[in-house]
C-alpha cells in the first residue's frame, strides 16, 4: 500500500496522476518498481515497447515462463491502483515466495505494461500487444517509438498470465468479498447512431406535425435501457448524445448519439445489437425520421481459462473467503496476452466500484488476501507442473 502511494506520486502532471505510453514519467515509474522488482530477487530489464520486466529464473534450463502482471500507465487524473496494483501485489508476491525458500519448476516473470489505457495513442493494450506480438501494421505504423516491435516475445514461451486488478466495479462490494474469480473479460460493440427530423421552429410547428430527432433518440435511450434490463449480463449504455441546431426555442432536427454494448457472451452481445437496431428502425419509422446506425468498434469476448480459474478458486476458498466469479466489463491486458497463453484474473473490492478517478481506494486487508492468493496460486501451479 506504501508502495501505491510512493508510485502514484510520479505523473506527467503536477496536479494529477497521469502517466502515459513512453513519457519520462513512465521511465521514472520504471526505475522504481524495477527497484522493488530487484528487492525482491527479480533480474530487471525494460524491453523495446517501455515494459517493465523482472524475472526469477527456474533451477531447470529450458523451462518455460509463468507471467504475472498489470500496466503502469494510467488515465489522466487517475486513482492510485488501476493497474499499480497488479503489478505491486506480483512483487509481493513473489518476495514471500522467495523468503519462504520456493523452487519453481517454471520460470516466473513479473510484468508492468508500458500501455493498457491508450492515451497516448488512442489504442490500447500497446504494450502488452507489442509483447504478444499482435500489433497491427497500422499500429505499428502510427507509433513513434519504432524499437516496439523487439518486445516480441517466442510463441509458446509462456505456461500462462495472471493478473490481480480492481474489480472498477461495485458487486464485490454488494457481496462483501475481498477478490472474485474473473470469468471472461466482456465483448463490446460500440456504435453511433444518428436519428434525423426536421428542424423547426419551437413557437409555429404543431406538435401532430413535428418530426423531433431529440424526442426519437430519447425513446430509443429508454428502450436500449430496458432492453439491458431484461437481458441478465448484457450492459448496455448511452454516454454521449449531441443534437442539431441545438437552441432552446428550435426543434431538434438530428440527435446523435453513441451506444456501448457488453457482455460475456458473444452471441447475447450480437444478438442484442441487432435486436436495438431494429427497435431504433422501429421508433425512427413511427416518428417519421431517418436513422443512420454506424459500428465503431467490435471487440470480441475473452474467455478466462478453466483450469486456472478453478486453481484461483481454490486458493481464494483456501483462505476461507467465499468464490464468487464475475466477468469484468472493463479491458484488461490479459484479453491481449490471451493471444498467446492461457490467462486468468484475480479481481479485488474497490470502494464503490469508483475507478479512473483520483477516489479509487481499496482496503489493506483485501490486498493481503489478493497477495496470498497469488502465492498460493503460484505454489498451486508449481505443484501441478
Ligand atoms: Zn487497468
Amino acid at each position: 500500500m506504501q508502495r501505491c502511494d510512493a508510485l502514484a506520486t510520479i505523473s506527467e502532471d503536477p496536479n494529477r496522476l497521469t502517466r502515459t505510453f513512453a513519457s519520462a514519467a513512465m521511465r521514472r515509474a520504471n526505475k522504481l518498481v524495477g527497484s522493488w522488482m530487484r528487492a525482491a530477487g527479480l533480474e530487471v530489464r525494460v524491453d523495446g515497447a517501455f515494459n517493465l520486466l523482472g524475472r526469477w529464473n527456474a533451477a531447470q534450463r529450458g523451462a518455460k515462463t509463468f507471467l504475472l502482471g498489470s500496466h503502469l500507465d494510467t488515465v489522466r487524473d487517475a486513482g492510485k491502483y488501476d493497474g499499480p496494483l497488479g503489478v505491486l501485489a506480483a512483487i509481493a508476491a513473489v518476495q514471500s515466495l522467495r523468503e519462504r525458500g520456493v523452487k519453481l519448476p517454471f520460470n516466473l516473470e513479473v510484468v508492468g505494461f508500458s500501455d493498457e489505457e491508450g492515451v497516448r495513442y488512442q489504442t490500447t493494450y500497446l504494450g502488452s500487444r507489442a509483447l504478444a506480438g499482435t500489433l497491427t501494421a497500422a499500429d505499428l505504423a502510427r507509433i513513434q517509438e519504432k524499437q516496439i516491435g523487439k518486445a516480441r516475445r517466442p510463441r509458446g514461451e509462456f505456461l500462462g498470465y495472471a493478473e490481480v486488478h480492481i474489480e472498477q466495479g461495485p458487486v464485490l462490494e454488494e457481496n462483501h468479498l475481498p477478490v472474485g474469480v474473473v470469468t471472461a473479460i466482456a465483448g463490446q460493440n460500440r456504435l453511433r447512431v444518428i436519428f434525423f427530423g426536421v428542424a423547426g421552429h419551437a413557437g409555429t410547428v404543431p406538435m401532430n406535425l413535428r418530426r423531433d430527432a431529440l424526442t426519437g433518440a430519447a425513446e430509443f435511450i429508454l428502450t436500449v435501457e430496458s432492453f439491458a434490463k431484461q437481458h441478465p449480463g448484457l450492459l448496455a449504455t448511452v454516454g454521449l448524445i449531441s443534437t442539431a441546431p441545438g437552441a432552446s426555442n428550435v426543434i431538434p432536427g438530428h440527435a446523435a448519439l453513441t451506444l456501448d454494448v457488453r457482455d460475456q457472451s458473444d452471441a447475447r452481445r450480437l444478438a442484442a445489437v441487432a435486436s436495438l437496431h431494429a427497435k431504433a428502425k422501429v421508433i425512427a419509422k413511427r416518428r417519421g425520421l431517418k436513422l443512420s446506425w454506424t459500428p465503431v468498434q467490435q471487440t470480441s469476448a475473452v474467455p478466462c481459462d478453466k483450469n486456472l480459474a478453478q486453481i484461483f478458486s481454490k486458493c481464494v476458498a483456501q483462505r476461507g473467503h467465499e468464490i464468487l466469479k464475475l466477468p469484468s466489463g472493463a479491458g484488461h491486458d490479459a484479453a491481449a496476452l490471451s493471444a498467446i497463453c492461457p490467462v486468468a484474473m484475480l479481481f479485488v473490492r474497490c470502494k464503490g466500484g469508483v475507478s479512473h478517478h483520483p477516489a479509487e481506494s481499496v482496503k489493506a486487508a483485501d490486498v493481503r488476501v489478493a497477495v496470498e492468493v497469488l502465492a498460493d496460486f503460484i505454489l498451486s501451479l508449481a505443484k501441478r507442473q
